[in-house]
């Protein structure tokens, strides 16, 4: 489509509305569009809003065009900037690491609110993928020692780049939690994790954009064994946590009491169920005795 048409903020909504229209509804499209052109023509968003004439650059308009190419296959917006933000902090993504959600800076905010004042330790992230549990839990709370585990070679180098920008150290390693047996590390007073819980039914309710783009180790599930790694995980840290250490779980909004069942039986203790933002039961606490 013509260049011609993008001379002003103004015509990139335009353009932007007309042509997503069939992927995204007008709110996510609007979001989505201010996102790119903060980001490619290094505005605010707030001047974004307030100065819609503002006039772009052929260069921005190319860039925005090339941009709006990428987005019409569904690819996720961040992917396509390579970026996003998560609990405050930037995160480089790309499609060998799931996409930072939001529910997921709710286990971690759940994670730092239940350290005490001076307490120190390890903690171990698994699953770790952009790194973004462990990174922005090593921000927080510098006095411990962060390790965190993936499967994933390539999510692992992002997972270092990610700590690199964010100028904190974290102990990166590459294992699967399925062998947990293999894995030597110091035990930790803290273990959380956010893995794969996407079973074959969810997925028909999905976006294509989530399923036909992100990783899918990262996000599915055997239909007959759902909770496969947090069954490998609670058992792994029952011999890897400290007693009276914490275990935090994202999980499955359908699997709640299932979930909470398991732990109750592999001896965990004061099992807490959480909802997300959404109203959703979305994550677990428990203590190890
Ligand atoms: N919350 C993610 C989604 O719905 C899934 C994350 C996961 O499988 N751990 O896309």
């Amino acid at each position: 489509m013509l260049l011609c048409c993008m001379k002003t903020i103004n015509d990139v909504f335009a353009r932007y509305k007309k042509e997503l229209q069939h992927i995204y509804d007008t709110n996510e499209t609007e979001a989505i569009t201010l996102l790119v052109i903060s980001q490619i023509n290094e505005l605010s968003k707030a001047k974004i809003k307030a100065f819609p004439e503002t006039i772009i650059t052929t260069g921005v308009a190319e860039k925005l065009e090339d941009i709006l190419i990428e987005l019409k296959t569904g690819k996720p917006v961040q992917y396509v900037l390579g970026t996003t933000e998560f609990y405050g902090l930037p995160f480089l993504v790309n499609p060998s690491v799931l996409i930072p959600r939001p529910e997921t800076e709710e286990l971690v905010e759940w994670a730092i609110s239940s350290v005490d004042k001076g307490q120190n330790g390890n903690i171990l992230d698994i699953g770790t993928g952009s790194g973004c549990i462990a990174i922005s839990l090593k921000k927080n709370l510098a006095q411990f020692d962060v390790s965190a585990i993936d499967i994933s070679a390539d999510a692992i180098k992002t997972a270092e780049s990610n700590a690199a920008l964010n100028k904190v150290d974290v102990n990166f390693i590459r294992q699967d939690i399925l062998k947990y047996a293999e894995i030597e590390l110091p035990k930790s007073s803290i273990i959380i994790s956010n893995p794969p819980y996407v079973t074959l039914h969810d997925k028909t309710q999905m976006h294509t954009n989530v399923t036909d783009f992100e990783p899918h180790t990262a996000l599915f599930v055997p239909e007959n064994d759902p909770l496969i790694f947090y069954k490998a995980i609670a058992d792994f840290a029952k011999v890897n946590l400290l007693p009276g250490g914490l275990l935090f779980f994202e999980i499955n909004e359908s699997y709640g009491e299932e979930t909470v069942k398991m732990l109750a039986g592999k001896q965990f203790k004061n099992i807490e169920l959480r909802k997300d933002m959404s109203g959703r039961d979305r994550m677990i606490k428990a203590v190890n005795v």
